[in-house]
């Protein structure tokens, strides 16, 4: 527990930080420890310290220097910070707290003390944690589909700009498989909205199996639609894709409880590359034109793919 919770030490007064030092390794804490605030800062800037007990009075950065430029920094979690001073006068501990102090412990230091006071600091900083990792699951949970956990429409709208720019940028390829399971309608209409479900979800599982794992990414556009990103990969690559995933259907039926079924998918792909003028790179374009291949794969007589390059 306690290792999950370094601690870096400031001190400039060398029995004082060996003591502290030798009680807090005792008590199972990593500490590493400095004899002055810039020190420390130059270390935290490095490396992350969730708990930081600074002396107040230091050559170099003292304790109040210290704490503000920690508060100032954009850290990836809170930082808890205790102040240890021969100060105890009420202005002196008001400063303390101001200059973004969360505790501070007067010195000569109680060793009893000091323990108690970071389980305290060890309380705050798992409270912390767990509402960031409440708060992470909760986006996770606003950006996917809840029945097959690809992504969902927000998050392509929200992404695909962004990867859009990003191959723009760098002169990359960006290309895009968009997915629609024929006759999906009659599926449902025959077998019931369970066994619907289950095709989707075993349908973004066989896209799955031929993408790259975090490069390649599958949004469910609307009901049976899936649009399928793929970063740096041409057209060609993306006809591939599309092309394994058609093969993968027709060779697997679905099984599902005791029924085999047949389901096959109608395939638009298009993509930007290094020639793809700058007008054409943008979302509606792309979306536009994969949309009007995807309806082109449908009068051609559905489970086919009909590509082109913007
Ligand atoms: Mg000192």
């Amino acid at each position: 527990m306690n290792r999950n919770f370094p601690i870096l030490l400031a001190e400039d007064h060398v029995v004082t930080r060996k003591l502290l030092e030798k009680k807090l390794v005792q008590a199972g804490h990593e500490v590493t420890s400095v004899e002055n605030g810039r020190d420390a800062l130059r270390l935290f800037e490095n490396r992350f310290f969730p708990i930081i007990l600074t002396d107040w009075i230091m050559p170099e950065m003292d304790g109040l220097e210290l704490c503000r430029a920690i508060r100032k920094m954009h850290s990836k979690g809170y930082v808890y910070i205790v102040l240890l001073t021969a100060k105890d006068g009420k202005d002196d501990i008001i400063l303390g707290l101001e200059s973004g102090a969360d505790d501070y412990l007067t010195k000569p230091i109680d060793h009893l003390e000091l323990i108690a006071r970071l389980n305290t600091a060890k309380r705050i900083l798992s409270l912390e944690k767990s509402l960031k990792d409440a708060n992470e699951e909760n986006i996770l949970l606003s950006v996917t589909d809840s029945l097959t956990g690809c992504y969902n429409r927000g998050y392509l709208n929200e992404t695909l700009p962004n990867e859009i720019e990003r191959a723009r940028r760098y002169d990359h390829d960006l290309s895009i498989v968009f997915c629609d399971i024929d006759h999906f309608k009659k599926v449902n209409d025959t077998h019931g909205h369970q066994v619907g479900d289950l095709v989707l979800k075993e349908f973004v599982q066989r896209i799955r199996e031929l993408v790259r794992d975090k490069v390649d990414w599958i949004a469910r556009y609307g009901g049976e639609e899936f649009m399928v990103v793929l970063p740096e990969t041409d057209v060609t690559g993306a006809c591939s894709m599309a092309k394994r995933l058609r093969s993968s259907l027709a060779d697997r039926k679905i099984l599902i409880h005791d029924k085999m079924l047949s389901v096959t998918s109608s395939f638009g792909v298009t993509g930007i590359n290094l020639d793809t003028s700058v007008s054409m790179k943008k979302f509606d374009t792309i979306i536009g034109q994969v949309d009007k291949f995807l309806y082109q794969a449908k009068e051609k007589g559905r489970d086919c793919i009909v590509s082109g390059v913007l």
